[in-house]
């Protein structure tokens, strides 16, 4: 049972590294902060002439869309590593959140891999 990146055309490499399943007490938290950040963004941009009728609401939406993003992960890998299977370059995983099946992109050929556990 390992965690492996696979590219489209199904070619895949194992991660290195062994990540933790995260508590909803954490992605509760990692949600708050994004939340608070945007709002702070939506509170500064109202002094902004004219633009903070489209940015205070936009960034008050924005946030309480990120909000909800990280609810979604299961896992998170502290410290990790794979090589891409399309490039075969070194990509580092810190404090990476996903769950199985979750997109990334290879940092530098940006070929779309797909995590997941065989
Ligand atoms: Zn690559």
């Amino acid at each position: 049972m390992g965690w492996v990146v696979q590219t489209n055309d199904f070619r895949s490499s194992e991660v290195q590294g062994s990540p933790r399943t995260c508590t909803k007490n954490e992605l509760a938290l990692m949600s708050l902060k994004r939340l608070l950040f945007f709002w702070l963004l939506a509170l500064v941009s109202v002094v902004v002439p004219v633009m903070h009728f489209v940015l205070a609401p936009a960034f008050f939406l924005v946030g309480i869309f990120v909000f909800f993003l990280p609810f979604k992960y299961t896992h998170v890998m502290v410290g990790g590593s794979y090589l891409c299977p399309k490039c075969s370059a070194m990509n580092e995983l810190k404090n990476f959140y996903f769950s199985n099946g979750s997109r990334l992109n290879c940092n530098s050929c940006q070929a779309e891999l797909k995590i997941s556990n065989e």
